[in-house]
């Protein structure tokens, strides 16, 4: 078989091999503890659930718009205007099987060979994976624990050419938990506006913030037309396996990013689309729950991790990762986290799935119950003793 180049050029999401690797331990018999996986360990509210149930016997299990349910991408554009201060249409929503694909379009859309993005790092692994994927140049920024995972403006600015077609942010970001400032966002519309330059904003993780508020890039002077927002409802409202997310972008834009759709995934499930619509009308209480146990796991693990000898932890802001800084113990991230899936029987990510700045981090994602996460602090303390 002859593949195409552009194969050696597509990354991937490390959380997925680790997690077959844990699964093939659990197979022999061996406990672990999962704390690689980015989603709720909640389930979907019942109510969306009902939904989507009530949704498929009302016959929403047929093609739709490949843009999305006109009442859903109606409620999505409320939503955002009322979060982002802006104002949105519904024309331009874009719904997707996930907010990931998003990503894969956009990128499709607008960068040729050649051109720059910029992108944090580190970061969401797939930015880098589609960039080089279509032939564009990946620029990394790098993300630093000494100004609390966020970019330097002057290490920015060296970044941008004339090249530079897009920058993507992503504030929560993972795997930092960091968040952006208004400081921060206002540096990055000012090269946007200055270089034209399109924004790709990843808001996902807008509704899992701890301290402080949600501040979208769009809604600085002059952004709203060349942001494009990605948010769904994977992590919000813990429907990861439903595949919903969407793309809020500016008019013009809308109809080409459709048109990936159509000739992609045709549609996304109808069905999935009407629980989606419940989740933004109905009662957000469960989500309120979600956010209150995800900030006393946090605070739990934190403060469990700083215990620990030689490892160091900042306090994120939101998502629900844990990105410690475990460089005293000599080895590599990639080292670390395999010796402790392999010793301790807890599932961890290398902080280099996320890009070359994360070597000296493992990223720990909390979604799972204090019980489990203590048991997970005992384990780690007492195989990096051993070290
Ligand atoms: N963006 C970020 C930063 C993420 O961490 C994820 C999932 O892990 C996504 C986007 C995609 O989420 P989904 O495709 O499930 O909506």
């Amino acid at each position: 078989m002859k593949l195409a180049n552009r194969l050696n050029r597509l990354g991937t999401e490390t959380a997925f091999d680790v997690l077959v690797k844990a699964k093939a331990l659990e197979a022999q018999g061996r406990e672990i503890i999962h704390l690689e996986i980015g989603e709720p360990d909640f389930h979907t509210p019942s109510n969306i659930i009902e939904a989507g149930a009530q949704a498929m016997h009302q016959g929403y299990t047929h093609y739709c718009a490949s843009s999305g349910l006109y009442e859903l991408r109606e409620a999505i554009a409320a939503e955002i205007s009322r979060t982002r201060s802006v104002t949105v249409d519904p024309d331009w929503v874009v719904v997707t099987p996930g907010a990931k694909p998003i990503m894969f379009y956009l990128i499709l859309a607008l960068v040729e060979e050649g051109d720059e993005v910029i992108y944090p790092n580190p970061g969401f692994p797939i930015y880098e994976s589609m960039i080089n994927f279509v032939g564009g140049t990946a620029v990394p920024l790098p993300l630093l624990e000494k100004y609390d995972f966020r970019f330097e403006v002057k290490d920015l600015l060296s970044k941008v050419s004339a090249k530079t077609k897009l920058i993507i942010i992503n504030s929560p970001q993972n795997p930092t938990g960091g968040l952006l400032t208004k400081t921060d966002l206002e540096a990055i519309a000012a090269i946007a506006i200055r270089q034209d330059i399109m924004i790709l904003s990843d808001e996902i993780y807008s509704r899992i913030i701890y301290e402080g508020s949600h501040l979208s890039i769009a809604s600085l002077a002059g952004m709203l037309e060349r942001t494009v927002i990605l948010d769904g409802f994977s992590k919000t409202y813990a429907m990861t396996g439903w595949r919903l997310g969407f793309g809020v972008m500016p008019p013009g834009l809308q109809a080409h990013i459709s048109k990936l759709v159509t000739n992609s995934v045709s549609c996304t499930a109808p069905f999935t689309q009407r629980a989606g619509l419940e989740a933004l009308a109905g009662a957000q209480s469960e989500v309120h729950h979600m956010v209150a146990e995800f900030r006393r796991r946090r605070d739990f693990i934190v403060r469990g991790l700083n215990e620990i000898p030689g490892i160091r932890c900042l306090c994120p802001s939101g998502a629900f990762y844990a990105f410690p800084n475990i460089q005293s113990f000599g080895k590599t991230s990639n080292e670390l986290a395999d010796y402790l899936l392999q010793e301790a029987g807890v599932a961890v990510l290398s902080g280099t799935s996320f890009g070359q700045h994360g070597e000296g981090y493992l990223r720990i994602s909390y979604a799972n119950s204090i019980e489990n996460l203590g048991k997970a602090l005992d384990r780690i303390k007492e195989a990096t003793a051993r070290l």
